[in-house]
């Protein structure tokens, strides 16, 4: 993967520009992209999966800004989606509806429709629910619905519980074992065309041996329903490779497809993949200035502007971030620091027990931040959300304004007075 911040002389920089050119600009907290990075982890996927019939179809979830899905449509990119928020964002940012895959355990008639007009590649049917309202919202239209059924393979990604999607007791997609009356149920329904299979089994996997068992588990429902008449245009193998954040050692996609190799030799469908996290999360970086440091008994404590509202991870699953000094400044002594929001939350925390040379009005960098940092932040605490840049070799292009107090309360109105 392609880490976004090099170090040259006392400066950090991304791509062309010193980070703390980008501060002086546009602020702090500030989140930074690098063009150039979620470009070369989309590329990786594309010559990693060679000439074998591909589509990579880019989670939008892990990074949703319209300038990242414009960089990564203008590559050919695909895109899954979880909403018709994101359908919507795609078709902004000028992706290719067919080349969409829409995710999702519970999918409106309305979202369905908006997915039907624009003609998505197919939809990953997590219920027999969902079948029924599909083939009704496109019989409405007179429409045929692409379809490929989400199954739970139970397999253990054995990452963190919260991104673990593909055990039985997980809510995702439809048990494999009943997933062959399923398709039978599908094929007999007069809007639907069953076009594929599809499986996600979780995020920040470490390990490929999680993606082998799920593909083999795929491959004999796809030899079961091609044997009983039903033949398959894909399978999706979902997303869900790791980066690294702190000393995890990542396979490469190389061996991510050298170990699928042999089971899809001589196939002739088209291989899906849903990769989020591992095309962006290296790709960006969260700034923050040092606000307050103080001593409660023996902890040292960094307030820095960005709280859990602005990158939740750490608050959410205890994830470890890598957090440094975005400019090397001589004459600062080294200690031990918590470095936490103004949030009033105990668990609002960014980084804890990291050795620092820092004083107050530094500015620091989250590291790994690009994928589920901005998406998931909120407006908890009535904070707004902080600014988005893209970085592209000497040019930084602002690609979302921060928020202002009007943006806060929005939409929002007093009641009438008697
Ligand atoms: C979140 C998600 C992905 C992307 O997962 P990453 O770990 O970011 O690669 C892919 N497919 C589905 C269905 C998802 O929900």
């Amino acid at each position: 993967m392609h880490s976004s911040v090099t170090t040259q002389g006392n400066q950090r920089i991304m791509e062309d520009v010193p980070l703390s050119a980008i501060v002086q600009q546009f602020g702090s907290p500030c989140y930074a992209y690098s063009k150039k990075a979620i470009s070369e982890n989309f590329l990786d996927y594309q010559r990693a999966l060679g000439s074998r019939d591909h589509l990579i179809c880019y989670a939008v979830k892990s990074n949703s800004n319209i300038a990242v899905l414009q960089t990564l449509a203008k590559l050919g990119a695909g895109f899954d989606i979880v909403s018709v928020g994101e359908l919507e964002r795609v078709l902004m940012a000028g992706g290719d509806p067919t080349k969409v895959v829409y995710s999702g355990v519970a999918k409106t008639a309305d979202e369905m429709r908006r997915a039907l007009e624009v003609g998505i590649h197919c939809f990953n049917v997590e219920s027999e629910s969902e079948l029924r309202l599909l083939n009704k919202t496109a019989a409405e239209t007179h429409q045929l619905a692409p379809v490929s059924i989400r199954v739970n393979p139970d397999v253990d990604a054995k990452t963190h519980p919260y991104i673990s999607t593909g055990l039985k007791e997980n809510k995702f997609g439809i048990d494999i074992n009943r997933a062959f009356e399923v398709y039978q149920q599908a094929a007999q329904m007069d809007n639907i065309s069953v076009v594929g299979v599809d499986c996600h089994i979780g995020s920040q996997l470490t390990d490929i041996t999680p993606f082998i068992d799920a593909m083999q588990h795929l491959l004999l429902l796809v030899d079961r329903l091609a044997d009983s008449g039903i033949k398959l245009k894909h399978i999706d193998i979902g997303g869900g490779l790791g980066v690294r954040y702190q000393n995890e050692t990542i396979p490469s996609l190389a061996i991510y497809m050298d170990a699928l190799e042999p089971l899809l030799k001589g196939r002739i469908e088209t291989l899906v993949m849903e990769p989020g996290r591992s095309i962006t999360a290296n790709a960006g970086i969260l700034l923050t200035q040092v606000q307050v440091i103080k001593k409660n008994g023996d902890k040292n404590f960094a307030i820095v502007d960005a709280a859990m509202n602005d990158m939740l991870r750490p608050a959410l699953y205890d994830a470890w971030m890598d957090i440094n000094s975005a400019e090397i400044i001589a004459d600062r002594t080294e200690d031990s620091y918590d470095v936490v929001g103004p949030v009033c939350e105990t668990g609002d925390f960014l980084a804890k027990d990291r050795m620092l040379a820092i004083t107050e009005g530094d500015y620091l960098y989250l590291s790994s931040a690009g994928a589920y940092g901005f998406t998931m932040s909120s407006n908890y605490n009535s904070r707004p959300r902080v600014a988005e840049v893209m970085v592209d070799g000497h040019q930084i292009h602002l690609v979302r304004a921060r928020e202002t107090i009007e943006d806060l309360v929005r939409g929002e109105q007093l009641i009438k007075e008697q």
